[in-house]
């Protein structure tokens, strides 16, 4: 990746204002509004101010745009979106003692309360009682973001900032990769949307033999062969899944690894089918509603370890994520497609919808 050549210089702290910019959900219903005076979060004793330069649009935030059953059920009305950006330490609360203002950071944007069993036994990306950021509580589309002190990921210096913006979807990506493990293995990835082609770069830079995938766009799929898959099946051409054949001729009966992002109940099943007995599966993407799924053929019979992926790992795979960036092997550069300023926000969320844009990139400030 070219991307990562020119260290950048930390824009200057100046006061900090009581008001500022930010997106938030200002009815139940479609869009977002932009308040051009919100007020400034006041950090807590443990918590961090952040002056966030640049925000990535995520499929949730879509979700929460488009205000679909699953919007509606969970979203406050009135909260600020946004989990996915990069900054620069506005303030620090009194008790703060690892992070001071100037420094270029980051978020894990799942909170975790940090009491329960989960959250003490190294599995803080599942812990009960987690709160998420733009989500539960106010995110990131805004000039100042507030987060604890232990959710800040500082940033290395070689990092870009549009690559630092979206952290958040490529640690989903490393994470169910690395989780999989794809070293030496053929692997299948059924859906290439964001991470789905984050997926690709990541599997390749991790070591997989072959990389295979399955979408129903050709754009993404010319993209995932550039990113280096080998085969890029369209499922919507292929109604008599001969694809499955030809992927299984070129295998040990199946691919070693699934990686699903889809969450489409067919690509879910063709998926398994792929899978060769004894294989891998990591699931990320996520199905709307529960679905039928033939569990006889395509895990017990066939004897297939099947991982459930949420989130990232705190902070195994932002550690793990690093090292990739800096290996200098993930190919981004057309994942992330469009960047613009946050005043053309309803521009960024139709480049999302149409499907001209993979990762739009808003410049907060
Ligand atoms: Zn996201």
């Amino acid at each position: 990746m070219t991307a990562l050549a020119t260290p950048r210089t930390p824009a200057p702290i100046g006061p900090i204002p009581t008001t500022m910019r930010a997106l938030y959900k200002h009815h139940a219903g479609t869009a977002l509004r932009l308040d051009p005076a919100r007020t400034v979060p006041t950090p807590g004793p443990r918590d961090v101010l952040i002056r966030v330069t640049h925000a990535g649009i995520c499929g949730t935030d879509r979700h929460i745009w488009e205000w679909d059953a699953w919007a509606a059920s969970r979203i406050p009305v009135g909260i600020v979106t946004g989990h996915e950006f990069v900054g620069t330490i506005a303030a620090v609360g009194p008790a703060v003692t690892r992070y001071h203002p100037g420094q270029r950071v980051s978020a894990e944007g799942h909170i975790s309360p940090g009491t329960g069993f989960n959250a003490r036994t190294g599995s803080a990306h599942i812990a009960d009682g987690m709160v998420i950021l733009g989500v539960d509580r106010d995110g990131c589309f805004a000039e100042y973001v507030c987060i604890p002190e232990e959710n800040v990921w500082p940033v290395h210096p070689s990092i870009p900032d549009h690559i630092a913006a979206v952290l958040d979807p490529l640690g989903n990506a490393v994470h169910t990769v690395m989780e999989a493990g794809v070293s030496a293995k053929t692997v299948l990835i059924t859906g290439v949307g964001i991470i789905g082609l984050m997926a690709v770069t990541v599997a390749k830079a991790a070591g997989a033999s072959r990389i295979f995938v399955t979408d129903i766009d050709p754009r993404r799929l010319a993209l995932a062969r550039r990113l280096g898959a080998v085969e890029a099946y369209d499922t919507r051409e292929q109604h008599d899944k001969s694809w499955i054949d030809h992927l299984r001729a070129q295998t040990h009966n199946g691919v070693d690894v699934l990686v699903e992002m889809s969450g489409h109940p067919a690509a879910i099943n063709d998926g398994f089918a792929a899978l060769r007995p004894g294989g891998t599966a990591a699931l990320l993407g996520i199905p709307s509603k529960p679905l039928t799924f033939d569990l006889t053929t395509h895990v017990i019979f066939k004897g297939a370890r099947v991982l459930g992926i949420n989130g990232r790992k705190m902070f195994e795979t932002w550690y793990q994520m690093e090292a990739l960036l800096l290996s200098g092997r993930l190919e981004l550069a057309e994942i992330i497609t469009h960047q613009l300023p946050m005043a053309q926000f309803a521009r960024g969320f139709e480049l999302m919808q149409s499907g001209e844009g993979i990762k739009v990139v808003l410049e907060v400030g």
